[in-house]
């Protein structure tokens, strides 16, 4: 499976859980992203990559890392985010924190609600090109363009953040307005973005956020987006105590050399790390 710079142990007992959800059932232009999962492993490998992080982690000392492999995903949208809680549900029971490998972004809403269960106050940092914010999108309310919608109706979270944003509606400006949400405009990103959140905090983090000449491989292009340092960056700023996070929307078929699933790999190893260092000192 998977080693994450050859991180990735077996154990019963652990504290960080890879689990992939090759789902792409509600992706509205192209399919694809249900491959995600195995992409980011593959890119993964230690073989190429080493497992200390740039803030000084070893995730292959500092931590148990294990992958729990992926959910099944046969069936309709309720079965499979019933799987998506209850495999969630099993990490919480761990006290262990999430790294979830998508899969389009429709999985955000079953995972969160999940979340919810364990943090009933919660923040969400949402990087993504697109707001995700449609009330249904295509007739579907569990488009991919809708998670956050969701999300916010149900009272999942308390706060959410959106950063890298560049394709907004006059629909998702008002929805926005209306829950309060911080959207941080891509036109307007600062160099030194510091965000800092009190509550428990979930990453979600739409791989499209990127400019697509950082991550190709995403279903929808949208040029004028972040670079992979900046993003990093923005992560390493954080001050925050986090819970989990997913990568979401990486197609690899529109990803000829990898550098999407790459990409994917180093947010995930990279937050990997804080979240270590952060329970280290504490
Ligand atoms: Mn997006
Ligand atoms: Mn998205």
């Amino acid at each position: 499976m998977s080693d994450f710079g050859g991180a990735v142990q077996e154990s019963d007992r652990y504290d960080l859980a890879v689990l992939g959800i090759p789902y792409d059932e509600k992706s509205s232009y192209l399919r694809g992203a249900a491959s995600g999962p195995a992409a980011i492993r593959a890119a993964s490998n230690g073989d190429m990559i080493n497992a200390s992080t740039e803030l000084g982690a070893d995730l292959s000392r500092d931590t148990v890392l294990v992958d729990l492999g992926d959910v099944d995903v046969s069936g309709g949208f309720a079965q499979v985010s019933g799987r998506i809680e209850a495999k969630l549900g099993e990490i919480l029971d761990h006290a262990a924190v999430p790294l979830i490998l998508g899969g389009d972004h429709s999985i955000t809403y079953p995972i969160v609600r999940s979340l919810a269960r364990t943090y009933p106050a919660l923040d969400i940092l949402h990087f993504d090109a697109h707001p995700d914010l449609y009330e249904e999108y295509q007739g579907d309310p569990h488009s991919h363009a809708c998670p956050f919608a969701r999300i916010l109706e149900e009272e999942l979270c308390s706060g959410l953040v959106q950063v890298g944003i560049r394709a907004v509606t006059a629909e998702h400006r008002a929805k926005a307005a209306g829950f309060g949400v911080r959207m941080l405009e891509m036109k307007d990103l600062e160099d030194d973005l510091a965000l800092s959140f009190r509550r428990p905090l979930y990453i979600s983090f739409d791989i499209d956020a990127l400019d697509p000449a950082f991550a190709p491989g995403v279903s929808h292009l949208e040029p004028g987006g972040m670079s992979t340092r900046q993003a990093l960056s923005i992560l390493h700023r954080l001050e925050a105590h986090i819970v989990g996070m997913d990568v979401v929307e990486v197609n690899p078929a529109r990803d000829p050399s990898g550098i999407t699933a790459a990409a994917a790999t180093k947010l995930l190893m990279e937050v990997a790390g804080k979240i270590v260092l952060e329970r280290r000192s504490s």
